[in-house]
């Protein structure tokens, strides 16, 4: 879709990226570290013990979280490696993993590199809260882990304490692990997020995930982390060492920074999300799709129904010609074809004036 907003010369509101890079002072942090000669070799395997610390503070700043940065923090190649690896560590051939549907796209493909089976949870519409009747029904012996994804990538769903806390007794309960993909944690609007590594009986058995992308807006850069127990980081840190042996190094040091930056430039960045989903949601449902105003991430899933269309993959193939605009069909995310194929995705993380733009071009729908 990227490909095609680029051939078409459309407003990609598709692919999560934004059109501002972040902080002028942390991509000069990373030009130092190239010019300082900070990285430009090997970094260790764990990750430069700067950014670790880094990682470990930021987890005991905002969720009061200890980790201990030798051996409870791993630096990955962005989010996407911390979730491969974690699961060619934890999974052997024939384990289940239950994971909420729709799936962030890596997901489905790495528990297959694993030789897992995935079993989906399905998030339904209007509201996607999962329902944990279910979560418990999809549970057997073959089942290792439960892969959580919160603020939740496409829905905006973001999971309430009393959900993460039922998840987190059915993992104790059935001695499960839990992976838990939290990218967009400063990007929960209201209500904050919790991360379910600090409730009762999850610090043992949570990898929790996350990276710089999207918190400082430099998606190019690929840095990710994992926080766990040992013995979880060092079989992360094993499957991580034959993916890519390490990460690139001069990034790691302005991340360190990036990750020490004061509480204004966190509430700064959810503020100006917030805004801008509500520019984009207005103009959606002003355009007449059925818009799930998101919780959280920077993504609005809307429902082409009431626009008289059906199919959300037909729909955005079509959108550039129609509108010079580009979308997600979240179909693309679903194994059960029929509860995504109405439902289409655009992200937010776009300058005003494109967002107004992208607007202006959907209400000629
Ligand atoms: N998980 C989710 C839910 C995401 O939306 C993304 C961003 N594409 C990632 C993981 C990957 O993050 P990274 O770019 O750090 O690999
Ligand atoms: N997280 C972003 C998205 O879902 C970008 C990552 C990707 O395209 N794989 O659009």
């Amino acid at each position: 879709m990227s490909a095609l907003a680029t051939s078409t010369g459309s407003i990609n509101l598709g692919q999560g990226f934004p059109d501002t890079d972040g902080p002028a002072g942390i991509a000069r942090a990373a030009a130092d570290a190239v010019l300082t000669g900070r990285g430009n070799q090997y970094p260790p395997g764990p990750g430069v013990p700067e950014l670790r610390q880094a990682v470990a503070e930021h987890q005991r700043r905002f969720y009061g979280l200890d980790w201990d940065p030798d051996t409870e923090v791993l630096v990955t190649a962005g989010a996407t490696e911390a979730i491969a690896a974690a699961m060619l560590a934890l999974l052997e051939p024939g384990d289940e993993v239950i994971a909420f549907e729709p799936f962030y796209d890596s997901y489905a493909a790495c528990i297959a590199m694993a030789g897992a089976t995935r079993v989906p949870l399905t998030l339904r519409a209007p509201s996607f809260r999962p329902d944990l009747d279910e979560l418990r029904s999809l549970i057997t012996p073959r089942t290792r882990l439960l892969l959580v994804n919160t603020p939740h990538n496409p829905t905006g769903l973001v999971l309430h304490a009393e959900e993460l806390a039922g998840i987190a007794r059915l993992a104790v309960e059935h001695d499960l692990l839990v992976v838990t993909d939290e990218v967009y944690e400063h990007l929960a609007f209201s209500g904050g997020h919790h991360p379910i590594a600090a409730l009762p009986g999850m610090r043992e058995r949570t990898v929790s995930i996350s990276s710089a992308g999207k918190t400082f807006s430099f998606t190019g850069w690929k840095v990710g982390w994992v926080t766990a127990a040992p013995a979880l980081v060092s079989a992360v840190r094993t499957a991580k060492q034959y993916l890519t042996y390490v990460s690139a190094g001069p990034f790691q040091y302005a991340v360190a920074e990036a990750l020490r930056l004061p509480d204004s430039y966190f509430d700064t960045l959810r503020a100006d999300l917030r805004r801008k989903r509500d520019l984009l949601a207005d103009g959606l449902a002003a355009a007449g799709f059925g818009v799930f105003t998101p919780e959280g991430t920077y993504f609005i899933t809307t429902d082409i129904t009431p626009l008289g269309e059906k199919d959300g993959l037909e729909f955005c193939r079509s959108l550039p010609a129609r509108c010079g605009v580009v979308a997600i069909p979240n179909v693309v995310f679903y194994d059960d074809a029929e509860a995504g194929r109405p439902l289409v995705r655009f992200t937010f993380c776009k300058q005003d004036a494109v967002l107004e733009e992208a607007v202006a071009r959907l209400q000629r729908l």
